[in-house]
């Protein structure tokens, strides 16, 4: 499976960061190794001093496809979740800054963290979800999927022009205002509307 990643996708985010507003959606992977292994504690890389949380709603394709109309796209996922994209923001900025590709930054071991998914159809619409981050109980970031530039369904058209979905394969869509550095002994936790779907121990 791989991880395909959207960035760029709220504009609160946008403007924190100071990045252009994109015409086209942000791609980047993370490969499989990436994945925090379920109920193992994130651990920060010693080659970053500034590890951020990157709060994001999830989903997972159920079903083969390239070149998916936004018409269809909703016949290929089932389930969404929450996770975080963990980003070192010192080095993607360093990365930036010369032009060069993100993954050292993103992509690391443990840089994945995926929850527990629900069916979509426990919501009323996929574009009216509300999820939220909480850093050692408190709220840090939370958002509305009907934030999004693009929506689940059409970030799904624009991802498989260019890659091939395959079952199982993960979509991170975006993450919106309030990212923040992570320290030894945080307790991140994840709720998708009231329900928790996650929680990582840093160390
Ligand atoms: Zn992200």
């Amino acid at each position: 499976m791989k991880i395909i990643c959207i960035g760029r996708n709220y504009a609160g985010h946008i403007e924190e960061l100071g990045n252009e507003r994109p015409r086209d959606p942000v791609l980047f992977l993370k490969p499989d190794t990436s994945i925090l292994i379920k109920k193992n504690p994130f651990i920060i890389p010693e080659f970053s001093n500034d590890v951020q949380y990157e709060v994001e709603i999830l989903v997972k394709i159920k079903k083969i496809g390239k070149y998916i109309d936004q018409k269809f796209a909703h016949k290929y996922y089932d389930e969404i979740g929450l996770g975080i994209d963990f980003t070192a923001r010192d080095l993607q900025q360093q990365l930036k800054e010369k032009g060069l590709p993100w993954e050292k930054a993103k992509a690391f071991d443990g840089a994945a963290v995926i929850g527990n998914f629900l069916h979509k159809s426990t919501f009323e619409s996929v574009d009216d979800i509300n999820f939220r981050l909480e850093k050692n109980g408190m709220t840090v970031q939370e958002g509305n999927t009907s934030l999004m530039l693009w929506k689940i369904d059409a970030l799904i058209e624009y991802i498989s022009k260019y890659f091939s979905l395959k079952i199982g394969d993960v979509i991170f869509t975006g993450t919106p205002s309030g990212v923040g550095q992570v320290l030894p002994d945080d307790l991140l936790t994840g709720f998708i509307e009231d329900k928790e779907v996650f929680s990582i121990k840093v160390k």
